[in-house]
């Protein structure tokens, strides 16, 4: 299926780069809203959307045009100055979100560090835990990032990797289980950190209550309940943030939430698809504890990042894609189950955010992938079998539906060869 020129640039990514990743056989050079293009000009439906970081779809016009703009006018100072974008951008996110107070990074894993840094700090100077004594209680099977203390308390901070030693503090519990936390929390625990839904684990959605009882758990020991939703907030799930599917009547722009987590972890989409952009939000009581000096990053906050992010949030409304998320999702939903297909064990997800599980007896999840990308779609197995199936939430009907004949022509033909 490759030719001679897409061997030549996978050759030298695997020649002059380290092989940290495993990617799909296909070299991209273009993309345009929910269409990717190869550079012998096929057609590709995006339905990874960069791990939802493109949410509002390849080039958005009105991202683009900021981008070029502030670009032109002022993109990087660092914060030992001041910038006329940062603080109106401060202020959209915190009003949006309803948090008294933001602390802007870059890259997601960098905004889940600056997480882990205020709750122990909190910890140490609120809760008074004893020096260097603080616990972060985290799931099984999370994905928060790659960084060495991140790794530290994922599955991939394995002793058979090779990257310890390994950071200290983190205690593992059941993910779904609000018991587990319960009673794994003593008196150095400074915070529950965990997605509301797991994505890398293959869309993994716990019980309805869970989130509002590990919410109580928290208030009644005075714990910080924090929640990463780097890859189900934004619109992802159908709300704007994932937790908003358990906390009550719940439009968060309103500030109509019957409770909230004291702390939130956003990156991707935030970036607009353009430049990595990411934060940590949460209350006074927790941020204010950050000082000059305790932290920072060269481009966090930067005036580009800033206008980008800015933007960014304010489309999710205007273009009504968090409700697109949601109408688009449902029926997408249905129409994979519809399709009664023996391959299909399970959809699971909310929102533009589906795992499929399939029958391995069928084919492998990185087969399916491969047959996909034959037939004009992008998407990536996450382990050996479920199907992440995430496009842009800008995704008309036509378009998903598109993508829906190009699924059941796939799962047909592996029928066929399997009758
Ligand atoms: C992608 C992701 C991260 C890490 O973000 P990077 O930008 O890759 O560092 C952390 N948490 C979750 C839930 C993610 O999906």
């Amino acid at each position: 299926m490759l030719d001679d020129i897409q061997k030549k640039y996978i050759k030298k990514e695997s020649n002059f780069g380290a092989e940290n990743y495993k990617p799909l056989p296909v070299v991209l050079s273009k993309a345009k809203g929910v269409w990717a293009w190869d550079i012998n000009d096929n057609k590709y439906l995006d339905m990874m959307s960069g791990y939802s970081a493109v949410s509002h779809g390849h080039a958005h016009p009105e991202l683009l045009k900021v981008f070029h703009d502030q670009s032109s006018k002022l993109s990087l100072t660092s914060r030992a100055f001041y910038t006329d974008q940062l603080g109106p951008y401060l202020e959209t996110l915190t009003s949006i979100s309803g948090f008294e107070m933001a602390l802007p990074m870059n890259s997601g894993a960098e905004a889940v560090e600056t997480a882990i840094k205020s709750a122990r700090r909190w910890a140490y100077r609120v809760k008074k835990v004893k020096p260097d004594k603080a616990e972060i209680i985290v799931a099984e099977g999370n994905f928060h990032g790659r960084t060495t203390t991140i790794i530290s308390f994922s599955d991939e901070g394995n002793p058979k990797d090779d990257f310890g030693p390994l950071t200290p503090g983190f205690v593992t519990v059941k993910f779904g289980c609000a018991e587990s936390i319960k009673e794994a929390i003593n008196e150095n625990t400074a915070a529950v950190l965990i997605e509301p839904i797991q994505g890398e684990a293959g869309i993994v959605v716990p019980p309805n209550d869970y989130l509002s009882k590990v919410r109580e758990i928290c208030n009644e020991s005075n714990v910080l309940m924090i929640l990463d939703e780097i890859q189900s907030g934004l619109g992802r799930t159908g709300k704007l943030f994932a937790f908003q599917h358990s906390c009550g009547s719940c439009d968060c722009k309103e500030n109509l939430c019957n409770w909230r987590p004291d702390g939130l972890i956003l990156g991707k989409a935030l970036g607009g698809g353009f430049i990595p952009v990411s934060c940590f939000l949460s209350k006074k009581e927790v941020l204010e504890l950050m000082n000059p000096g305790s932290h920072g990053s060269t481009f966090g906050g930067n005036p580009l990042a800033s206008a980008i992010g800015k933007r960014s949030l304010e489309l999710l409304f205007e273009e009504k894609l968090i409700e697109n998320s949601r109408i688009m999702g449902d029926y997408f939903k249905q129409s994979l189950k519809n399709m009664n297909s023996k391959i299909i064990k399970e959809v699971r997800g909310k929102g533009l955010w589906l795992g499929v599980e399939i029958d391995k007896n069928y084919i492998s999840g990185k087969d399916l992938s491969l047959m996909c990308l034959e037939h004009g779609i992008l998407c990536k197995e996450t382990h050996e079998t479920t199907i992440r199936y995430a496009p842009p939430l800008t995704i008309t009907e036509e378009e998903l539906n598109w993508g829906i004949d190009k699924i059941r022509t796939v799962l047909k033909k592996i029928e066929k060869v399997a009758a």
